[in-house]
């Protein structure tokens, strides 16, 4: 986990967060430019539940606000089975 979060941190620009960490209202909407998420119709593979992983990780471990929270049981830290499943999907192979 730790190597994951500080991969998120040196990657993350501020204009990130801003549009995709803070930005996102939860409505979905990608879901239907993503290839994956199109063919495989599974909520799994969606972008946002993707990205909700990050968002997660950046709250729970980056954000200084979130981590207070996170320490103190508000909300909850992501695991190391959510990277797992993120990582499941980059072996996901469509079929032709
Ligand atoms: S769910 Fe997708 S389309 Fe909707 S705000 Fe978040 S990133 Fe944008």
């Amino acid at each position: 986990m730790q190597k994951f979060v500080e991969a998120v941190e040196k990657e993350l620009t501020a204009e990130d967060i801003d549009t995709s960490i803070e930005g996102c209202i939860g409505c979905g909407n990608c879901g239907h430019a993503c290839p994956w998420y199109i063919v495989t119709d599974d909520p799994k593979y969606h972008p946002k539940t993707k990205a909700d992983v990050v968002r997660k990780v950046y709250k729970a471990y980056i954000d200084p606000a979130g981590k207070i929270m996170a320490n103190l049981g508000l909300i909850k830290k992501p695991t190391v089975k959510d990277l797992e499943d993120m990582r499941e999907f980059k072996k996901l192979k469509l079929k032709k």
